[in-house]
């Protein structure tokens, strides 16, 4: 039986959710998603980073997980509004409970997004299909509408057979629209868009398929999968070949069948103060990352949300997270993340160091995990791929290769599968240790990607520069 599958998303949820609060503490304020602006970092000193932001101000050029003072750069009249998690706790815990009315199987994959099961509750929608609206359009209505009536706030709905096409389908126009990406309508609504918008390709990823001259979906889906296996690796390579086909075999899964969350947490022997924060913080969550990342790799998982949680001296938890626009297992991103909440939350007139508190435990989580076999892989991930499989490959034929770790181009096989070049009869002088020559590879990859993308070429996969746009 095919599948019908939903991938319902809030429109700016953190924005849309403040801006809910505040039209419900007062109906005559100015609804601050018609307005540029923004949830994030401390609002009077302007510190920290922009963890959501209206549709106007994202035409302004505003981005998810940049600094505010870059945003503000951009778009100086900027509206910033504080976080409110418990709020966004509320309103998220509300609209999962709507869809819960509708799906017999729901994944809820972050705070404001979640994949529906759809299939066999044509029944539930019989008056609505009578009444000329098909099934499951009216279905997608229903929800639409009771989550902005009850709710006040808007989502998008997409539809599909598989998780892949909804998710990329619920991302088409927004706000407050139904959109559907079925397997024959690929070919017109996904292919011809810029290979960055297939789900789980990231900039680097991108940045490599265009140098094959892959711009769009659909140069990806006409491409030699074996090729591709050999420019990204296996995993990246079957991935991109068969997503950009739209197939996608990932089932639903109930959140009851997954971990919620990974997280680590250290108590401090001496409490961390605003005096002796520069000097021990780093440290600490270069620690915490480091474990957390190792857990999620472990269990190939990735992590969509990183929070970060303290404890102080007088026994208050606090807790501040950011919902990167993808999912990320990599110590860096994840480090890079929680300084940047971390700062949120203790800096500034606002933070808990200018009342005078002091931390006794510092911790890390993760959460809204993706456990694809590629979302996304960083170039990290994917030259640790290629430095096992490329290992003992001439170091000339890599010199003419626009990247270094890679393979060498056609073969008809896949990299992996090629046999090692036969040693050499004479002897050679002794090669360096994998680790060297990874490490080597590594430094010639970061230069010559740098050279060719520009510096920020390397961040640009998983890191809080480039999250969602659609929190
Ligand atoms: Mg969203």
């Amino acid at each position: 039986m095919k599948r019908c599958i939903f991938h319902v998303d809030v429109n700016s949820a953190f924005l849309s959710w403040s801006a809910v609060k505040k039209l419900k503490e007062d109906p005559s304020a100015l609804d601050l998603r018609t307005i540029p602006s923004a949830v994030g970092g401390d609002v009077k000193t302007r510190h920290g980073i922009i963890t959501a932001k209206s549709i106007p101000a994202g035409r302004m050029g505003v981005k998810t997980g940049e600094p505010v003072v870059k945003a503000l750069a951009k778009c100086p009249d900027l509206v910033l509004i504080p976080s409110d998690f418990e709020t966004y706790r509320a309103y998220s815990r509300a609209f999962i409970r709507i869809l819960e009315k509708y799906a017999p199987v729901i994944e809820q994959v972050s705070i404001d997004e979640a994949y529906l099961d759809m299939t066999g509750t044509e029944h539930l929608f019989r008056k609505e299909s009578a009444g000329g609206e098909p099934f499951p359009l009216c279905a997608a209505r229903v929800i639409r509408d009771e989550i902005r009536t009850s709710l006040g706030f808007t989502v998008n709905v997409g539809i599909s057979t598989n998780k892949l096409l909804a998710k990329m389908a619920s991302d088409f126009e927004k706000p407050d629209r139904t959109h559907t990406l079925y397997p024959e309508e690929v070919p017109s609504k996904m292919w011809p868009l810029p290979i960055r918008d297939l789900h789980g390709c990231g900039g680097a990823t991108a940045a490599r398929l265009y140098s094959l001259g892959i711009l769009t979906i659909g140069d990806a889906a006409a491409f030699d999968e074996e090729l591709l296996k050999s420019v990204l690796g296996e995993a990246a390579g079957a991935y991109i070949h068969r997503s950009a086909n739209g197939i996608s075999t990932s089932p639903v899964r109930a959140e009851r069948d997954r971990a919620k969350s990974y997280s680590n947490e250290r108590t401090l022997a001496e409490d961390i103060t605003e005096d002796n924060y520069e000097g021990r913080m780093p440290e600490i969550l270069d620690y915490l990352s480091d474990k957390v990342s190792g857990r999620l790799k472990k269990d190939h998982v990735r992590a969509a949300t990183i929070g970060v949680i303290v404890k102080t001296g007088s026994f208050h938890r606090h807790t501040r997270q950011v919902t990167l626009e993808r999912a990320v297992n990599a110590k860096d991103p994840i480090e890079r993340a929680a300084r940047g909440l971390m700062e949120d939350l203790l800096k500034g007139p606002e933070g808990l160091f200018a009342a005078g508190e002091t931390l006794r435990l510092v911790g890390l989580s993760a959460s809204g995990l993706d456990d694809s076999p590629f979302e996304q892989m960083s170039l990290f991930d994917l030259l640790e791929e290629q430095g096992a499989a490329g290992a003992g490959e001439a170091g000339e034929k890599e010199e003419e290769m626009p990247f270094p770790f890679l393979s060498p181009l056609p073969s008809g096989t896949a990299a992996s599968e090629t046999p090692p070049e036969p040693s050499p009869p004479d002897p050679a002088p002794s090669p360096p240790s994998p680790q060297e020559e990874r490490k080597q590879r590594l430094e010639d990859m970061m230069k010559k990607v740098r050279s060719r993308y520009g510096e920020d070429a390397l961040r640009k996969g998983s890191g809080p520069e480039a999250p969602s746009g659609n929190v």
